[in-house]
């Protein structure tokens, strides 16, 4: 079995990549494939918490908009992220995988509250944590939950699930010249204005020095490449110091 680079991460989905093709509700077969690759991450020892985005049920902003008010519309997107972090746990379970649902707010027999000895004990008996329900609070998104979690449960590693293979110098659909880096630093992220993670996300991850790994989720055996150290995607992390 191969080594794994890091000891702890923080794996954060997007909502929509585990939903099927219009976009919407759940893939079973694609989400089975993903808690494999993250069962093997866990069996060769690498303690893995997990954030899910809500958006292939609903976002705040985008689908509740102008109609609702928008701490309620977050509130029911931070729903979502709990529908999806039940799914996950539920297939990882079948897996043979233990794993618990940690959610930011109270949610009685649905699944723990979230804190963070708890999260650190289960990790650390093997068990991949799913944190639910994004940071709590309304105005912020579930990149910013996964930093945050990250830094509370000091992560070596973000890794960051995309729909693209990492972060170009331009929209790479848009412009032919678009080039991918392999390595990039915070500074450069804010200064080009690139599409990695939200402002508040970005800042958390740079205030803090944890390293960000951006790659594409299409192909699930990815997760374990980037564990194993292979050099796939595009990292984020601080300049080197001189
Ligand atoms: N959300 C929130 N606070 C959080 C995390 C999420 O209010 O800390 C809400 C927000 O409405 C967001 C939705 O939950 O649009 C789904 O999260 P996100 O858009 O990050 O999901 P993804 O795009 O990753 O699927």
């Amino acid at each position: 079995m191969e080594k794994p680079r890091y000891e702890r991460i923080l794996l954060k989905i997007s909502g929509e990549a585990l939903a099927g093709e219009p976009g919407r509700g759940l893939d079973f077969d694609f989400i089975r494939q993903v808690c494999s690759v993250v069962k093997e991450c866990a069996q060769m020892g690498v303690q893995v918490g997990l954030v899910v985005g809500g958006g292939n049920f609903w976002r705040g902003l985008k689908d509740g908009g102008d109609k609702m008010e928008r701490s309620r519309a977050d509130q029911m997107g931070m729903l979502a992220t709990v529908i999806n972090s039940l799914a996950l746990q539920d297939v990882l379970e079948q897996l043979g995988q233990p794993a618990r649902v940690l959610t930011s707010v109270e949610m009685g027999p649905v699944a723990e509250r979230y804190s963070r000895p708890l999260a650190d004990r289960y990790l650390k008996e093997g068990q991949v944590v799913i944190f639910g329900g994004g940071t709590g609070n309304p105005y912020f998104s579930t990149d910013t939950a996964a930093v945050l979690r990250a830094v509370e449960i000091g992560a070596d590693m973000i890794l960051l699930a995309k729909n693209i293979d990492g972060v170009y110098s331009a929209d790479p659909k848009k412009d032919p010249t678009a080039v991918k880096y392999d390595r990039i630093s915070y500074d450069q992220v804010l200064a080009g204005h690139l599409q990695v993670m939200d402002l508040p996300a970005t800042s958390l991850a740079l205030e803090n020095h944890i390293p960000v790994m951006i790659f594409a989720l299409k192909d699930p055996r990815n997760i374990l490449r980037v564990v194993t150290g292979e050099r796939i995607g595009t990292i984020v992390e601080e300049e080197p110091k001189s």
